[in-house]
């Protein structure tokens, strides 16, 4: 196998179906470009060898049986939706990688004494309906028909309805957990800047951050900026300012990984000469170790309390997203830093600041991830790229990773 030459075409022809006219690459989970994917990746696939099924609500999974060990099954994969105008190797670089190493594999070292498989799970990023990762939540038993009964898309279609119409439905929930699968491994694109700066080809992902997210409301009084003196303001836009300075500063002293992140500031009324009487603000907060993103955002929500006292204002702190930081599997990223080392490739053991679908199977399989980099860091956009040569090392040290992981004894 040319693997180079093979993984460009894989990309490409994959990257044609959903390319969007407005910009990159949309395919939404259930649109018809996210089916006729799926499809030409059970094409693939089948070429390489693999037999592949469809479970109930579409995840695609390809597999060859192993010699010694068929009961025990090495799984890699990634997802095949993409956000709206996104990249054209967020995810899919994953699929395709996943197939084209164990097609490398049976072509180059024969059958596995493990079985071998590859999944193209149906969704991840949560972009056209109100959830996210249904695809790795259905492969664990996690998903329930409740989550999503009742919810549309932003045109008001029905996501059962799309589910049904391209011929899926929910799962047998009388279904068990899958017991065969010892391993999982899933390649990404950085879709961060690390790799690039440090002049490296591949991340070893050793765990995936925690993530606390918040809507902060402060409220005072609005009030003319001509004639109200001083003190006798209750200006809620000097709060958040206090509050977002303190808690960066904070931030930058307490070190990697962590990171606090102001993103989205709403102050009202917003006008040039009124005291801003009240401002909405999130806060988003990310950790690799669960104790000390909790104590962080502890420490800030006392800090919230106590400058709105200071100043007069109310507080109302809603915290909606309290994921825990997920580690990866030692065992498995040893295999993966072995794998970079056999093939002589520069190499960091880093976290994940973003979220995957391997965090939400590593809690019920050994999981780890690598990452490739991504040119100055961007994706969820047109202009995600990687070096080709990069995509390839990731192939090799993949390929390398399921072969100490399937073939040896
Ligand atoms: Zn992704």
């Amino acid at each position: 196998m040319e693997l180079k030459k093979v993984l460009k075409e894989n990309i490409d022809a994959l990257s044609y179906i959903g390319s969007d006219p407005t910009g990159g690459m949309t395919r939404l989970l259930y649109s018809d470009p996210w089916l006729n994917a799926q499809k030409y990746v059970q094409k693939q696939m089948e070429d390489e060898g693999l037999t592949t099924n469809f479970d109930e609500v579409g995840n695609l999974f390809g597999r060859v049986e192993g010699t010694k060990y068929p009961e025990e099954t090495i799984m890699s994969g990634s997802h095949i939706d993409t956000v709206t105008n996104g990249g054209t190797l967020d995810g899919q670089y994953g699929v395709i990688s996943s197939y084209l190493a164990i097609g490398y594999l049976l072509e180059t070292y024969g059958n596995p004494l493990r079985s071998l498989e590859t999944v193209s799970l149906a969704e991840e990023e949560g972009s056209r309906f109100p959830t996210a990762f249904w695809g790795s939540k259905n492969f664990i038993n996690l998903a329930k028909r409740s989550d999503v009964e009742d919810i549309t898309d932003p045109t008001g279609t029905n996501f059962v309805d799309e589910m049904r119409r391209q011929g899926f439905d929910f799962r047998d929930e009388t279904t068990p957990l899958r017991e065969d699968i010892r391993s999982f491994v899933e390649i990404h694109i950085e879709q961060g800047s690390i790799l690039e700066k440090e002049n490296l080809q591949v991340g070893v992902v050793n765990s995936i951050v925690g993530q606390r997210r918040y809507t902060v409301t402060l409220k005072g009084e609005a009030n003319h900026a001509g004639t109200t003196p001083m003190n006798y303001r209750k200006d809620a836009v000097y709060g958040f300012a206090k509050i977002s300075s303190k808690t960066i500063d904070r931030a930058y002293e307490e070190g990697d990984p962590l990171v606090a992140t102001f993103g989205k500031v709403d102050p009202k009324p917003n006008t040039v000469n009124v005291v801003p009487g009240e401002v909405s603000f999130t806060f988003d907060c990310r950790h690799t170790d669960g104790k000390k993103l909790q104590n962080f955002t502890t420490e800030f929500e006392k800090l919230v309390k106590k400058v709105a006292d200071e100043l007069g204002l109310e507080a109302e702190i809603n915290l909606w997203m309290d994921e825990k930081p997920i580690p990866m599997d030692e065992k498995v990223v040893g295999k993966i830093k072995n794998a970079a080392e056999s093939q002589k490739v520069n190499y960091k053991i880093m976290h994940s600041g973003a979220g995957h679908d391997s965090q939400v199977i590593a809690p019920y399989y050994p999981t780890a991830m690598l990452f490739v980099p991504s040119i100055n860091g961007i994706s969820h956009s047109p202009e995600e790229r990687t070096d080709l040569d990069d995509l390839v090392v990731g192939v090799q040290v993949l390929a390398s990773t399921l072969y100490e992981l399937a073939y040896k004894d």
